[in-house]
């Protein structure tokens, strides 16, 4: 197994409220969040995305610094880049989409670089499933592949969302999404019903309730860290899985074992994302916070039985 993640997603600019404050328009998508998660760790991460020529070379610089390589991220001029605008209530874990402004995806025909043709995980962000899809179909033979996705695509492209989460090892959705794909109350039978469509694993995001991984009969759950404050939860779920593939890269095996540390390491990221607006958080961490952050999550749920 290599060390090469490769990453598809929406590079954005996002335009969010919440009941702290409102922002302009702000750097954001997937691939964004995930790649900025993901370069915590000693691994190769290659985005596959799409930009327009309003995309500011200041946010590429700021990806490049980070050690990602944006070779397969295609410019289509004359265009704009993605667009999505959202709002939280008070209750954060509810959100509405006030905009999705497409731009330059209608036109995307994604090209996976060819050192990364290669790569041992491919995380598969969320996007038109289509061009989930399309990737997946130009990678040799990936050890894992992971997949996100969310309402918006659940909606419009049911069909072939099922046939690429047949495709797919590891499925990472949120509560509700995972309720509204399987018609169920239950969380249990949720990931189950899941599991039956292909994924040898499922992930259940729980907002800041937590996560839940589940592989044939075993279920882990990661607590939700309490936080003091927390300001936008936009990206929680990109840099939660974008720490989920970069620990299981760097590792470099696939256990259920390494899955639950992996599991702690994405959670850990999504806690740091929803500290500030936007990507601001995940663009000064450093490894020895992560660290840190770590054994908090560690001493919140051990206990010894007596
Ligand atoms: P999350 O909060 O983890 O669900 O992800 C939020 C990010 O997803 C934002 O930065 C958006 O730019 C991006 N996003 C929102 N809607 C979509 C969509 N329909 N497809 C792909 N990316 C999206």
């Amino acid at each position: 197994m290599n060390n090469k993640l490769l990453v598809l997603g929406t590079m954005a600019y996002d335009a969010i409220e919440s009941p702290f404050g409102k922002t302009g328009k702000i750097l954001g998508g997937c691939a964004t969040y995930i790649g900025l998660a993901a370069s915590q760790f000693k691994i190769d991460c290659g985005l596959v995305s799409v930009i327009g020529d309003d995309f500011e070379t200041a946010h590429t610089d700021l990806l490049t610094q980070k050690g990602l390589d944006l070779s397969g991220v295609a410019t289509i001029a004359g265009e704009k880049t993605f667009f999505w605008s959202g709002k939280y209530h008070n209750d954060l874990n509810i959100r509405t989409t006030l905009d999705t402004q497409l731009n330059v995806l209608t036109k995307f025909d994604p090209k996976v670089p060819e050192q990364f043709k290669d790569a041992s995980i491919v995380l598969l962000g969320n996007l038109d499933p289509n061009i989930q899809g399309a990737v997946l179909d130009q990678m040799k033979a990936p050890k894992l592949v992971v997949m996100d996705t969310m309402n918006f695509w659940i909606e419009s492209y049911r069909e072939k969302l099922d046939e690429v989460v047949g495709r797919v090892d590891v499925l990472s959705i949120n509560d509700e999404e995972a309720r509204q794909l399987t018609d169920t109350h239950s969380l249990v039978e949720a990931a189950k019903q899941l599991q039956a469509l292909g994924p040898r694993y499922v992930i259940i995001k729980k907002g800041e309730h937590g996560a839940l991984l589940f592989h044939e009969n075993k279920i882990f759950c990661a607590p939700g860290l309490p936080l003091e404050e927390v300001f936008d939860p936009t990206g929680a779920g990109d840099s939660f899985i974008g720490g989920f593939a970069g620990y299981l890269s760097q590792r470099g095996k696939i256990t259920f074992d390494e899955m639950k540390t992996a599991v702690i390491m994405g959670s850990a990221m999504a806690s740091f994302t929803v500290q500030k607006f936007g990507t601001e958080c995940l663009e000064t961490l450093t490894r020895e916070q992560l660290h840190q952050r770590i054994l908090a999550f560690k001493s919140l749920s051990e206990f010894e039985l007596t």
